[in-house]
């Protein structure tokens, strides 16, 4: 078994007692911590390597709760538009992506996730073109190849234009095909065991592209084969309208009806809330995805997570697909999350330290894993970020978790998956970054000559 030492670096654990460190060290047997504590290591344990963490941060690593992997092929389009408009002018470019275009992009997302500090992740890939090929499991070939922890969804849509749905008919699947691929993508990939790198959830799209009866027989198929759930909602003030007109109830009444709220459901978004909404996510259980960046983008609305968080309601960040939020980076949410939060409620709304919670524990709360990731402690799971905060941005910020959050985003010195280094002094080291980034590239060319999109 590797033993990986850590010595001499701040420490936020985000355990019971939100211990930190000034200066700590953290001692990793094969996957899992072994030690946490104040002060140096050990010294001399045969084998170990040893890692001076001089002039770093060591936090949790940190987990995305929302994401759209295949987006990273189309970003930069549909600038100017909300939510619906900028998924009427993209879903007929997504109707044409296949297996090969998938796996480039979505290495890419994942490549840069790792870069920073994302340990674990979502996706929710939602639409299937007819004959593009094996589409989710190129995402689950990408988390591999990159070495993130995933939790993919196999998302839904079968409400097409002509039925009152949102998106095109060539965009949609046939209700009992989508059921049946849902029922064999958990056969085929999930795996419930506490060292799970790999988790299934299902996930139908949204209240306005999805049947009612999906999203019914949907919830039945999770609970029978004990996976969570995942649904976008309450995202923008057009769904709140198409809610009321066509099922004359708020989203969250809509899903609450069918069965869809519970600790094994989390969804993105939820920024249009009213307080009622508020205490029947919080007395469900359901976890919130927040995602600050896309909210901002789409021009959706902040997301009342202060107020969240007060009623109990458990919640994790996502950067959502990149199409919305082209930065893709997932320490970018904490810092957002905290700017957002103020900006609507006053400088007392989110501090620092609960941003960078909501990043880590929270997440892992979310997906049902905070038993295992999230925090740094004897026994959990060894996935690790090593920030480096002795340089020019941020040498002479008082506390390390206010450079972090409210920083620019720091050289990320050493990410661990598993116990395995998979980003180390701002390079990814399972992938080679340009090779990636240029199938990436060639990918989204592909798709937009395919779709008919001059860039
Ligand atoms: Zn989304």
């Amino acid at each position: 078994m590797t033993t990986l030492i850590l010595n001499g670096c701040a420490v936020i654990t985000m355990n019971a007692t939100r211990a930190e460190y000034a200066s700590g060290h953290i001692v990793v047997d094969g996957n899992r911590i072994a030690e946490v504590g104040a002060g140096p290591a050990p010294g001399g344990v045969p084998g170990a390597r040893y890692i001076d963490g001089g002039g770093c941060l060591a936090t949790p690593g940190l987990v995305n709760t929302h994401q759209h992997l295949y987006q990273w092929a189309t970003r930069g389009l549909a600038q100017d538009f909300g939510l619906f408009g900028w998924l009427k002018a993209l879903y007929p470019v997504w109707a044409r992506m296949d297996a090969d275009i998938v796996r480039a992009v979505s290495t890419a997302a994942l490549a840069w996730l790792a870069r920073t500090g994302c340990t674990t992740t979502t996706d929710h890939h939602y639409l299937f073109p007819r004959g593009g090929g094996d589409l989710l499991g190129a995402t689950v070939e990408s988390a591999r190849e990159v070495g993130l922890r995933f939790h993919p969804t196999r998302g839904s849509m079968d409400l097409g234009r002509s039925a009152g749905g949102l998106p095109p008919d060539d965009a949609v699947e046939d209700t009992d095909e989508i059921l049946a691929a849902t029922a064999a993508a958990i056969d085929r990939f999930h795996d419930p065991s506490p060292d799970s790198m790999l988790r299934v959830a299902v996930a139908p799209c949204s209240p306005f592209s999805v049947t009612g009866n999906l999203l019914g027989q949907a919830a039945e198929l999770a609970r029978r084969a004990q996976v969570r759930l995942h649904t976008h909602v309450a995202e923008t003030s057009d769904e709140d309208e198409y809610c009321v007109s066509h099922f004359g109830c708020s989203p969250v009444e809509y899903l609450d009806a069918l069965g869809w709220l519970g600790s094994d459901v989390w969804v993105a978004h939820a920024v249009h809330l009213d307080d009622a909404a508020i205490a029947r996510l919080a007395a469900t259980g359901t976890g919130v995805a927040h995602c600050p960046s896309s909210n901002a983008r789409l021009g959706a609305g902040i997301c009342r997570a202060r107020d969240l968080l007060g009623a109990g309601v458990a919640v994790g960040l996502g950067v959502d697909g990149a199409s919305s939020n082209e930065a893709g980076s997932l320490l970018e949410q904490a810092r957002h999350a905290v700017l957002f939060a103020r900006a609507a409620g006053g400088a007392e709304a989110m501090s620092v330290r609960t941003a960078l919670e909501l990043a880590t524990l929270g997440g892992a709360s979310i997906l049902g894993r905070d038993a295992e990731i999230g925090s740094l402690e004897p026994g959990k799971l060894a996935d690790v970020a090593l920030w480096r905060l002795d340089t020019l941005p941020h040498g002479d910020i008082d506390d390390p978790v206010a450079a972090l959050v409210l920083g620019s985003p720091p050289p990320l010195e050493l990410l661990l998956v598993q116990g395995r280094a998979v980003v180390e002094r701002d390079r990814a080291l399972t992938v080679d970054e340009r090779a990636v980034a240029a199938a990436a590239r060639a990918a989204r060319k592909t798709l937009l000559a395919r779709a008919g999109v001059t860039s």
